[in-house]
């Protein structure tokens, strides 16, 4: 099977290899050219433009940071919309708002071809190791057809419903682990400020009910776990600003729908103030920096 794969970054390269490893020839685009040569380096045939990726794959795949780049790269002036042949199964991977992917999907219908939503989960770990959670919205038989694809990126290939359904399930997900690591990160600045080792809090946490999968895998604090980006200079992993991103359409998506939230809009909060402060490509776990203590000594 031939991929055309759009969006060569911090995911899209991890995931195409892991295609390349099993056998599907990969033809990739991205705008930066440094992510098109690491695509080209991981065995992918780089492309120079969308409309030669998306031409004669018999699927499309991207990965793209946010909404309105995956309407510019399908719907714009040399998109896939105007690029694929009729019939062609397009797979936006992205993480982006629900409205987007059922707009999309209803242009690209327009011009005879299909579209699934299929978000991930799982982070550049679960890239690299091929064990993504894809959370796919859209015909069940497109699905089908996608499988043998997603299934050389992930382990968990769930079908969650319609198109923009992976979406939902996707901003649900990040609603509860971008909101988690803040409450991880402001429980170890206290912990140091009493002067508790992180390392033992650590151990006691990972045994109590304060366990959580962001502490395990991403924990905020450096030299804790080992392939943390906390402990590589929070090199993302997973930026700042796509967590704000991500809490942004949770907080969206809540408004519609008029759903009381709290805890989503203050923790978004904080990473776009992370964000103003320089933190915006770091990992979104170096929240953990900006949460230091104040030394003010007015008493409380
Ligand atoms: P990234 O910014 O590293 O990669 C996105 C790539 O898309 C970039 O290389 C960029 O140049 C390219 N791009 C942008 N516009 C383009 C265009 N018009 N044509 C071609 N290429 C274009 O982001 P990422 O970390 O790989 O994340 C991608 C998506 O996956 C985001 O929606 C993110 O929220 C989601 N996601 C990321 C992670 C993670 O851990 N990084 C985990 C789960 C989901």
């Amino acid at each position: 099977m031939k991929i055309g794969f759009i969006g060569t970054g911090t995911m899209g390269q991890p995931m195409l290899a892991n295609l390349v490893k099993k056998g599907f020839a990969v033809v990739a685009y991205d705008i930066v050219p440094a992510a098109l040569e690491a695509a080209a380096r991981l065995g992918a045939v780089p492309t120079g433009s969308v409309r030669e990726a998306a031409a004669d794959g018999d699927l499309v795949i991207t990965m793209l940071p946010s909404s309105s780049h995956v309407e510019t790269v399908y719907l714009g002036s040399g998109g896939v919309a105007e690029s694929a042949a009729q019939g062609r199964l397009c797979v936006d991977m992205s993480t982006i708002d629900p409205g987007t992917s059922q707009r999309v999907a209803a242009r690209l219908k327009e011009r005879g071809l299909r579209f699934l939503d299929a978000p991930v989960s799982g982070g550049v770990g679960g890239a690299v190791a091929g064990t993504l959670a894809i959370m796919v919205g859209g015909d069940a038989g497109d699905l089908e057809e996608a499988r043998s694809a997603l299934a050389a990126m992930g382990a968990n290939i769930i079908h969650v419903g319609a198109v923009g359904a992976g979406e939902v399930a996707k901003l649900c997900n990040n609603l509860i682990s971008g909101s988690a690591l803040i409450a991880v990160a402001e429980a170890f600045r206290i912990g140091e400020a009493f002067g508790v080792d992180p390392q033992i809090l650590t151990n006691v946490i990972a045994k109590s009910s304060g366990a959580t999968w962001v502490m395990e895998h991403m924990h905020p604090v450096p030299g804790i776990v080992e392939r943390a980006a906390s402990s590589h200079q929070y090199a993302p992993g997973f930026m700042t600003d796509l967590m704000a991103k991500d809490l942004a359409l949770a907080v969206n998506a809540a408004r519609e729908k008029r759903v009381p939230v709290f805890v989503a809009p203050a923790a978004q909060q904080l990473y776009r103030l992370a964000s103003s402060h320089g933190l915006g490509r770091e990992d979104f776990s170096s929240a953990y920096k900006f949460l230091k203590p104040s030394n003010d000594d007015v008493p409380v």
